[in-house]
């Protein structure tokens, strides 16, 4: 059995595709260069695992049934130790086998015989999604500056002493400025999604930061409360 086949690199995103059947791999992987990616065929697990050492990829497809493995146990594998966007391949009216490949963290899934076309459009679908779900580097809201990599923040220049919790709410309402924020999804990007507790806490932390930010609680100038449904972050209008 020969390596993995790589494909010439012309700077499109990268698919590994783990498929053990040449007559979907072969035609498939055509299909995605004439649209710009850069395929990479595995047919069996080793193969995939060697060509995950050469390079990250930036969409991973992946089949189940493999000559020397099942890849269910590759998707954990990979799921351990990157957040790389998987399609599972799936044979037809296996709904557990669906049902386990996004309990896996597969980011979706489509069932065989699939269509080129149908197929290159979810990835398509997923990369946009799972690109618009990266944290950006640096965010800038009014007099405002958060860096997420760094997890520091600044008002008018001068930089915040912040908690770690207070961090994250500005974080995560900076990214949707502009945006309601609901108290629901607060609690679960910065506490836990499985949260059933009172919300108490988010309202301490809240009061915390907003002090820090210099706020004015009858005119707040960046943390809107939106009542009864949560908050809004945006730099108030000068008047
Ligand atoms: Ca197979």
């Amino acid at each position: 059995m020969g390596g993995a086949v790589l494909y010439p690199s012309s700077g499109g995103d990268r698919v590994l595709l783990v498929e053990d059947e040449v007559s979907i791999s072969e035609p498939f992987s055509s299909a995605l260069a004439r649209e710009g990616f850069v395929p990479t065929v595995a047919g069996s697990v080793a193969e995939a695992r060697a060509a995950l050492e050469q390079h990250e990829p930036d969409i991973v497809l992946l089949d189940l049934m493999l000559p020397d493995g099942d890849g269910r146990e590759l998707a954990r594998e990979l799921r351990a130790r990157s957040q790389v966007p998987i399609i599972m391949l799936t044979a037809r009216g296996s709904e557990i086998d669906r049902v386990v490949g996004l309990e896996l963290g597969a980011d979706d899934y489509v069932v065989k015989p699939f269509a080129a076309a149908e197929v290159i459009a979810r990835i398509r679908a997923v990369l946009r999604r799972s690109r618009q779900s990266e944290p950006l580097a640096r965010l800038t809201v009014g007099d405002v500056t958060v860096d997420v990599a760094a997890r520091r923040a600044w008002l008018h220049g001068g930089e915040l002493s912040l908690t770690r919790k207070e961090f994250d709410l500005l974080a995560r309402m900076a990214r949707s400025a502009g945006q309601v924020v609901t108290r629901e999804d607060l609690m679960s990007d910065v506490w836990d999604e499985n949260w059933f507790g009172s919300t108490k806490t988010l309202d301490v932390h809240m009061t915390a930061l907003r002090r820090k930010l210099g706020e004015d609680p009858a005119a707040p100038r960046y943390i809107q409360t939106v009542r009864g449904v949560g908050f809004r972050f945006a730099p108030a209008q000068e008047v």
